[in-house]
């Protein structure tokens, strides 16, 4: 079964992620989340939060904009160093990422290979021919910067260039004194947030995987110098709990790869990636990167503020150092949705599609269905359970099908819960409540029903 597939006809046929501009033919890449998809990464991003900022008293949120200061960037590196190799097929013009080229065609790593290595190996291996038109005919490898670039105001010339930014972390070291200052956090202290990121990829592609404006969820975690690696490993265990025990992703589908010397960004000392086995092959989920103080010195040294921190308990000043660890929302998206989607066979010999997905996310929380839809004193305590519920969970009401299609429905987007009203009800005022992943169907009495699904939906943070 092709997994991949199967999740993307879901995705579309369901309402949980559309091709974007899709009543002019789509733009390459760029999805839309419809009604279902929406809730989902809204919960995602949710439970992230709850997790990564309430749960801890090291942490402190922000929401920073996307539009900064153009020196921001020179000062960061990304102006002079955030780019891709590329190559041009000189017979069809396509673009390709050079090490992307080598490692799909190939099967190898690329990491840490030189430029002269991925041109050599271009332009000698014959097995490396262009995947769209099967010339082999390439340019050599030239740099192609990611940032997208704009111009603020009605002038467009050198001096209003503005980047969309293409990592929300630079926002938080630019607020580091004034979260400082207002917060009154010491040091080992973190700031996270979620947003928005936008990368001119040459080969974005899998669905969600990469795209060229994506959401991050980025924490950048202030330590004492020579204390950074206990905190990394730290927050690689942290996170791998985030992905097993909170979104319940399976743990074989999981590793941890840790950056060799050459693979390294040049802001860092050491970095660890978490990565998801997608059906098209491991991928990486999140980066958990030591970035030394060079983000936090670099603007020190081109802004107007210092960026020094002072501990008053150890009497000594320092540039603090910075672990980050760093989600994209999406590929979080993608993860979820590939792991959890199940095709079960029963015993009567049909299959079901069930998305196993934590309960917390669930798109929909509880699904209410009147066994008869046109008895109306059925339809009146559906309503009425529908009503009592709304305020504390996403319920939705449906009669659209017969019970057995409205169940199957409800497996195949991830409901949790599904209540049926039934004339037993109206007699002892109890509906019967299906679990989605065993299927057994309980009677709950409808006045504890508010208190069944709190207990059902609530969050064990505390592992
Ligand atoms: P990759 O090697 O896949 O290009 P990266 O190492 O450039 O990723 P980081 O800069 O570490 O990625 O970004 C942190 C996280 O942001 C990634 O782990 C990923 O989840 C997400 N991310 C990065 N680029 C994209 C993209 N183009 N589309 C979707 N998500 C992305």
């Amino acid at each position: 079964m092709d997994i991949m597939k199967e999740v993307v006809n879901l995705c579309k046929n369901r309402g949980i992620i559309f091709q974007n501009s899709q009543i002019y033919g789509g733009l390459a890449s760029t999805w839309d989340y419809g009604p279902l998809g929406v809730e989902l990464k809204n919960n995602i991003k949710k439970v992230w939060w709850k997790f990564f900022i309430h749960n801890r008293e090291d942490m402190v949120g922000l929401d920073s904009a996307i539009l900064m200061h153009p020196r921001v960037w020179e000062a960061s590196g990304h102006v002079k160093n955030f780019h891709d190799p590329l190559v041009d097929c000189k017979k069809c013009k396509e673009r390709f990422r050079a090490d992307h080229l080598i490692e799909n065609i190939l099967g190898i790593s690329t990491a840490g290979m030189k430029n002269e290595e991925l041109n050599q190996i271009i332009q000698n291996n014959q097995n490396i021919k262009c995947p769209t038109c099967g010339a082999k005919d390439f340019t050599t490898i030239r740099f192609f910067n990611l940032m997208f670039k704009t111009y603020q105001g009605p002038v467009e010339e050198a001096a209003n260039i503005v980047y969309l930014r293409p990592e929300t972390a630079q926002g938080i070291f630019i607020n580091f004194k004034s979260v400082l200052n207002s917060s009154r956090k010491k040091i080992p202290f973190g700031v996270g947030q979620i947003g928005k990121a936008f990368r001119n990829e040459i080969t974005p592609g899998n669905f969600i995987f990469r795209t060229r404006e994506f959401e991050q969820m980025e924490i950048e975690y202030f330590v004492e110098p020579g204390t950074e690696m206990e905190h990394l490993e730290h927050w690689v265990d942290y996170s791998m709990k985030f992905f097993t025990k909170i979104l319940g992703i399976k743990d074989e589908n999981l590793r941890k790869r840790e950056h060799s010397k050459d693979e390294l960004a040049h802001y860092s000392n050491r970095t660890i990636d978490i990565e998801y086995k997608f059906p098209f092959g491991w991928g990486e989920l999140e980066g958990i990167a030591s970035r030394t103080d060079f983000d936090l010195s670099n603007h020190s040294q081109h802004s107007n503020e210092d960026l020094i921190y002072f501990d008053e308990k150890k009497n000594k000043k320092y540039i603090p150092y910075v672990v980050e660890p760093s989600f994209g929302v999406d590929r979080t998206l993608l993860t979820v949705l590939v792991d959890a989607y199940t095709v079960e066979k029963l015993q009567d010999g049909t299959e079901r599609v069930v998305l196993k997905l934590a309960p917390y996310i669930a798109p929909i929380q509880v699904a209410v269905f009147p066994l008869k839809k046109n008895e109306p004193r059925i339809v009146e305590v559906a309503k009425k359970i529908l009503k009592s519920l709304i305020g504390d969970f996403n319920v939705i009401y449906d009669d659209t099908a017969s019970i057995g299609k409205l169940y199957r429905r409800q497996d195949e987007i991830g409901t949790p819960y599904c209540i049926t009203v039934d004339f037993q009800s109206l007699e002892d005022n109890t509906v019967t409540v299906r679990n989605r992943d065993t299927m057994k169907q309980e009677r709950v009495s409808i006045n504890s029903l508010k208190e069944f699904f709190t207990k059902s939906f609530s969050i064990n943070l505390d592992i």
